[in-house]
């Protein structure tokens, strides 16, 4: 590598500084977001296959041909990993958002093809569990489809098989389910679905963003769920997950050709250049495709089972370990590198373990878990607040480290229901339920997107954020657990806002 000037080096000291308040990118103790293979090596191999494309358009295989090369090969890797045969076609998207995006705007668009008689805009359904990615939901706002979500057991985070069957309909554009999904790790019942989707013609889009490159060798996978079932139309895989490449790459696999050829857009209509996109971007970085390709390379079918392996038996020392600790429990029966710890309510009050309360206070011992809010589903059931761990095989040397976080952690929260916390939550989300209702806005949220956002910066300082400074609240928790407590119109209304400040533009610092 060259060695940069005095200049340049300083500008990276600079984006050093700025970096300073990440969390750690590696060691294993964000238990989210990103996945550590453990191998030095690989970031120093990922970061020079990039280098090496650095200034490619990935928008166009036929100026880069080596684009072309390497998006094949990788599609060939994953095809055959999820059990697809040569009437399996694919793309290499951005991320799983995109890939799921992809997947749902495809399928819309085929079955608009195959029922005429709805109309050319007809307004089609997603069937799918409540435990579905977020990234669905967006698909359906973006391609103007209906959500139908099928609850799950409460207890489990499960769905039954027939609960989604009796769904089907021939408005019906889409049936997705998980591989497995990523709030509790559960795998949804594909094979029982597939059967009857196949049958009606229905398409059935696998979500295996997380699962896909750890579940092809996990051990003792209950049921199949790849290409292998016959119904399975398309799967989405994340390389920038259980690839462990830097972010920017997932694999988009579709059955038949057709339903593959459905997803390009084309346009010669234009007086520019003729544009054929598989996938949503134009001009795209080819940074993360040469970086997934050096990766997937250099680790080989053998490296991946290997880092598989070492991650099923971290997960399975935690999961044992966790469920021995009073007042917590797994949820359900997790298949894959990743699950959820709730609150046990089988015991007493005064021994139970809010996972919450718990994530904080492992925080301060250096552990990041991730919280997720509890939520209702449609038959009116509520799913827990919990925890949310992935494991990546970094962590294989530190389960007992980590266990021991826990059980120190648990022993200090122990009985305390979040009720302290809870009062001044209580209250927070009262004065801001108060203030929007004398700006028109319903209890149910309902006008929250016409209030100027003035109004949501005054509020956003009652609870604590203030919005002339654009750093993140110090106190996030405490904002989302208020926002746990509000219509969910008017949360995302206010988490907009904070997101949106802290990019609010700067004094030109250039
Ligand atoms: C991560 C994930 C997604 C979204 O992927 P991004 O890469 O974050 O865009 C979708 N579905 C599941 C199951 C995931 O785990």
């Amino acid at each position: 590598m060259n060695e940069l000037s005095p200049r340049a080096q300083r500008i990276i000291e600079d984006i050093q500084k700025i970096r300073v308040n990440d969390a750690p990118t590696h060691g294993g103790r964000v238990l989210s977001y990103v996945y550590d293979s453990g191998i030095a090596e690989l970031d120093e191999l990922a970061a020079a296959a990039a280098r090496e494309v650095q200034a490619v358009n990935g928008l166009d295989p036929t100026t880069f041909p080596s684009i072309a090369v390497m998006e094949r090969d990788l599609l060939g890797f994953t095809r055959a990993a999820l059990n697809g045969g040569d009437d399996v076609f694919g793309n290499v998207t951005t991320g799983g958002t995109e890939s799921c995006l992809l997947a749902i705007k495809t399928a819309r668009d085929v079955w608009r093809a195959k029922n005429k008689q709805f109309g050319r805009h007809a307004v089609g359904r997603i069937v799918a569990p409540s435990t579905v990615h977020a990234a669905i939901h967006k698909a359906a706002a973006y391609f103007d489809l209906t959500l139908d979500l099928v609850p799950v057991d409460p207890t489990t985070g499960a769905v039954s098989a027939e609960a989604v069957i009796n769904r089907l309909d021939s408005d019906v554009a889409v049936v997705v389910l998980s591989a497995p999904n990523y709030p509790y790790a559960q795998l949804d019942p594909i094979e029982k679905v597939a059967r009857v989707t196949l049958e009606r013609d229905i398409a059935l889009h696998v979500d295996a963003c997380i699962g896909g490159f750890a579940l092809p060798w996990w051990q003792g996978v209950a049921q199949p769920w790849d290409f292998s079932v016959p119904g399975v139309t398309s799967i989405s895989a994340d390389l920038h997950k259980y690839g462990y490449a830097p972010k920017g790459i997932s694999i988009l696999l579709q059955r038949g050709v057709q339903r593959h050829r459905a997803q390009y857009f084309s346009i010669v209509g234009w007086p520019g250049y003729p544009v054929v996109n598989p996938t949503l971007l134009g001009s795209k970085s080819a940074g993360p495709i040469a970086s997934a390709w050096a990766i997937t390379s250099y680790l080989g079918k053998e490296g991946f089972a290997e880092l598989v392996a070492r991650t099923q038996r971290a997960t399975q020392e935690l999961i044992d370990g966790m469920s021995q600790v009073v007042g917590l429990r797994v949820q359900g029966d997790p298949t894959g590198p990743l699950f959820a710890i709730v609150c046990d309510e089988a015991v007493r009050p005064s021994e139970r373990v809010d996972p919450h309360l718990l994530v904080d206070e492992l925080r301060t011992r250096g552990w990041f878990f991730q919280s997720q809010p509890g939520c209702f589903q449609a038959d009116g059931s509520s799913l827990p607040h919990s925890a949310h761990l992935t494991i990546t095989p970094v962590i294989a040397d530190q389960t007992e480290d980590l266990l021991d976080a826990v059980r120190q952690s648990a022993n200090i929260v122990r009985g305390r229901s979040s009720a302290g916390q809870s009062e001044l939550v209580h209250k927070a989300a009262a004065a801001v339920m108060g203030v929007l209702a004398q700006h028109g806005v319903g209890a149910d949220g309902s006008g929250v997107d016409d209030v100027p956002s003035q109004v949501i910066h005054q509020l956003l300082a009652v609870l604590g954020f203030d919005p002339g400074v654009g750093d993140l609240p110090t106190d996030m928790s405490s904002l989302l657990a208020t926002a746990q407590r509000i219509p969910s119109p008017i949360a995302q209304r206010l988490l907009t806002e904070v997101l949106a400040l802290v990019v609010q533009p700067a004094a030109d610092p250039f």
